[in-house]
């Protein structure tokens, strides 16, 4: 982390995060990842678990879901917990896809508290396009960490709001914690 600037030098409220600038990885949270249509092909939350952990932003793999950091984030860690079925509605998830997911936002707020001491959280998955869902096709619970006065700098909107930040760097922070809560 030889060029990342810390959390400190910027305004807001200071996480376990630093920031960088890195261009290459604005691509990532333009929206140009965004598909045109809902199919499984171009669907990112049934490609990403093709990929490794790091390259896809994987922090946690369950048994019928799993946790990814989301490339438009709200605020440093939010993440998202997707079923790995390609399945739009929550009504069409099997008990143990409910309860998996029920359970992994639990365990990612547990670990987002160790990482970064967030005041609060947003929970929550938006069902269908005109309920502002971006990627309807493919339900999604969000997890999003809040401190107080983050609203200031991180609006919670229905658009996007992008983070001039690692996300690898938060990956690697996230998934580091998700092990170690597992093992102690
Ligand atoms: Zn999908």
């Amino acid at each position: 982390m030889t060029d990342a600037e810390r959390a400190s030098d910027h305004a807001g409220v200071p996480d376990a995060f630093a920031r960088l600038w890195t261009p290459h990885r604005m691509v990532y949270v333009g929206g140009q990842d965004k598909p045109e249509d809902d199919g499984e092909a171009a669907c990112p939350f049934c490609t990403a678990p093709g990929r490794e952990d790091a390259e896809s932003l994987i922090v946690h793999r369950g048994v019928t879901g799993y946790v990814v950091l989301n490339l438009y984030p709200y605020n440093p860690g939010h993440v998202l917990v997707c079923p790995y079925r390609h399945v739009a509605d929550l009504t069409e998830l099997t008990d143990a896809e409910r309860d998996e997911v029920g359970a992994l936002t639990a365990a990612a707020m547990r670990v987002l508290r160790d990482v970064s001491a967030p005041h609060g959280f947003n929970l929550g998955m938006n069902q269908g396009p005109a309920a502002g869902a971006g990627i309807a096709g493919h339900l999604h619970q969000h997890v999003v960490p809040r401190w107080g006065g983050d609203a200031n700098f991180f609006p919670i909107i229905a658009g996007t709001k992008a983070l001039p930040q690692v996300l690898g760097e938060t990956r690697d922070l996230i998934a580091a914690s998700w092990a170690g809560s597992v093992a102690r």
